[in-house]
């Protein structure tokens, strides 16, 4: 079967002598893995097209008798190449993408993921700060899986939030009785938690724009915990974003 599809690269890696082994997330597919042949020569029909975050239009042949499928052409619609020219926005795009990745299995198709992932994308070439970028996103995406921590109530015992002194538990919000004394329950502001249902409300363009005070510095912990939690380890990209800052 020879299909067309939109996709952004969320992985490429070297196969073998020339080839290339690329994880897409397609518009009417979901994730897609394929090999890419002779990708790494000099002169190869896929040009730069091939590298990490680059939106396309996918032509793949699906034998059928492999989870991989061969791609046959990718033609870039947008190469997004700010985001790979700049240490934070890569480091932040990089989160995301982990995020589609780990999150969705293969072959699940997800269009509004799609759409918020290229819409993430894009955000990176407007005036907002990369991390308020990965904060829009990591909301929407734990929001469209039905992976959304739960704020309204302690997680353990079912106390109706507000209560005072919140701590954030696995998958959602644990009230102080509830969060072990010197437990490592990570504290979490009552203001994070109201951006946080806020975030999930507001239009996306209003979302990157609103002001969002002391919770700024606390919603990608938040967001970094819940991922974790659903993969089962912290992702890769938060150590990538450490070194950057203290590179920065
Ligand atoms: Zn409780």
């Amino acid at each position: 079967m020879l299909a067309k599809t939109a996709a952004v690269v969320i992985g490429s890696f070297p196969l073998g002598e020339s080839d290339r082994l690329v994880t897409f997330y397609s518009r009417d597919f979901g994730k897609i893995r394929g090999v890419a042949k002779s990708a790494r020569r000099m002169r190869s029909r896929f040009g730069s097209a091939l590298e990490l975050c680059t939106l396309g239009e996918l032509v793949f042949f699906d034998s059928g008798r492999s989870e991989l499928v061969r791609v046959d052409h990718f033609d870039i619609t947008r190469p997004f190449d700010r985001v790979r020219e700049n240490l934070e926005k890569l480091a932040q795009a990089a989160w995301m993408i982990e995020c589609v990745a780990r999150l969705t299995a293969e072959r699940d198709r997800h269009a509004a993921l799609f759409g918020l992932l290229v819409r993430g994308l894009r955000a990176f070439d407007g005036p907002r700060p990369p991390t308020r970028v990965a904060i829009a996103f990591g909301v929407r995406c734990v929001e469209a899986l039905g992976h959304r921590p739960r704020l309204d109530a302690c997680i353990a015992c079912g106390r109706a939030y507000p209560f005072p002194r919140p701590a954030l538990g696995d998958g959602g919000v644990l009230c102080e009785a509830c969060a072990r004394p010197g437990g490592d329950a990570l504290a979490i502001s009552p203001a994070t938690i109201g951006a946080f249902e806020r975030l999930r409300s507001v239009s996306w363009d209003e979302a990157l724009a609103m002001p969002l005070g002391r919770a700024e510095a606390e919603l990608p912990a938040l967001l970094e915990a819940q991922v974790a939690r659903l993969i089962g380890h912290p992702t890769r990209s938060t150590k990538f974003q450490r070194e950057v800052q203290r590179l920065l």
